[in-house]
């Protein structure tokens, strides 16, 4: 079976071959509630380990089919950086990729590990995971193997987003009851401040969960949002949207409601009614609520607000 799949296509990523370091089955160092995989034990280390050869020799034919490609994504059935030959892997990529970017999709779980750290250094764009900040909360929703210590993996997210020179994106994923408290979310808020980043993607579970949890609807997870500091660049992901019920919003609602988070389209198409949509346009029209980008995702901000921030 090749290692390679795709082309995947995102909106925030664009068209992605993906190279999945675990093609034979699940290993990974964390087994979460939440996970799309069957359960299965966390482990320290990966006892089925594909050749750099061969994910190279795959990689090699997928790009010559499919030449039109955005980024490689180093992603895995589990957790990549597992993977022992991740930097050879990194820089024999760097030798075939031209100009398409690099991204790996991380549970963060092995950032204190010098040589991982380093590869990750490497590539273009990171995406590391953070769904929890307190230990307990840490042990109950991604359940990591024996010795992973959240504390440890936050001071590294914090240390690399500090020298990493690419593009970082960190990942909340919110399962009901386990990790949207008011406390948990307060001590993530702590955490994401001192940590650099492009954008913070939040998010619930949206396919069949490893183990019996449920996922936010979109009012719950935009409620939890209000409670993280609104520097912080916040994403609440779409496919939640659906679940939405929207209200009616005054012109000076849709201004305080933007100004204490930036809004995407399909934030203001789930949170507001037809006439407050309207309301919306015509304040965008009178340049009253300004659009800014970050990292191919339109927010809608109060043009007020980018003044102030700007200011700052
Ligand atoms: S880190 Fe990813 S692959 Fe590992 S258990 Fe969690 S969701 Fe599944």
């Amino acid at each position: 079976m090749s290692t390679i799949f795709g082309p995947v296509f995102s909106r925030r990523f664009g068209a992605s071959l993906g190279i999945d370091l675990s093609s034979s089955g699940k290993q990974c160092n964390f087994d979460c509630l939440y996970c799309e995989l069957a359960p299965a034990p966390a482990i320290a280390h990966q006892h089925t380990i594909t050749p750099v050869e061969t994910i190279i020799a795959d990689l090699q034919e997928s790009l010559a089919k499919h030449p039109a490609i955005d980024v490689i994504t180093i992603t895995a059935n589990g957790e990549p950086t597992m993977y022992p030959f991740l930097d050879l892997l990194v820089d024999q990529i760097d030798t075939i990729k031209g100009d398409i970017q690099t991204l790996i999709l991380s549970n963060s779980a092995c950032l204190n590990d010098s040589n991982v750290f380093n590869s990750l250094l490497k590539l273009d764009q990171v995406k590391l995971s953070l769904d929890a900040a307190t230990p307990e909360v840490f042990k109950k929703i991604d359940r990591p193997a024996e010795g992973i210590d959240i504390g440890t993996i936050i001071e590294s997210i914090t240390r690399f987003s500090q020298v990493f020179k690419g593009k970082l994106f960190l990942e909340i994923l919110f399962v009901k009851g386990v990790n949207d408290s008011i406390n948990e979310v307060e001590a993530l808020n702590d955490a994401l401040l001192a940590i650099r980043c492009e954008r913070i993607d939040i998010g619930t579970i949206d396919r069949p969960p490893a183990y019996a949890v449920q996922g936010l609807n979109f009012e719950e997870l935009y409620a939890l949002s209000r409670h993280f500091d609104p520097a912080l660049p916040i994403h609440i992901v779409s496919r939640t949207h659906a679940s939405a019920t929207p209200s009616p919003y005054t012109d000076e609602e849709i201004l305080t409601t933007l100004d204490k988070r930036p809004l995407t389209r399909d934030d203001i198409h789930a949170l507001f009614d037809e006439e407050s949509k309207q309301r919306f346009q015509t304040l965008l029209n009178q340049g009253k609520i300004v659009q800014i980008e970050r990292s191919n995702v339109i927010f809608f901000t109060p043009t007020e607000n980018l003044h102030r921030k700007r200011a700052k």
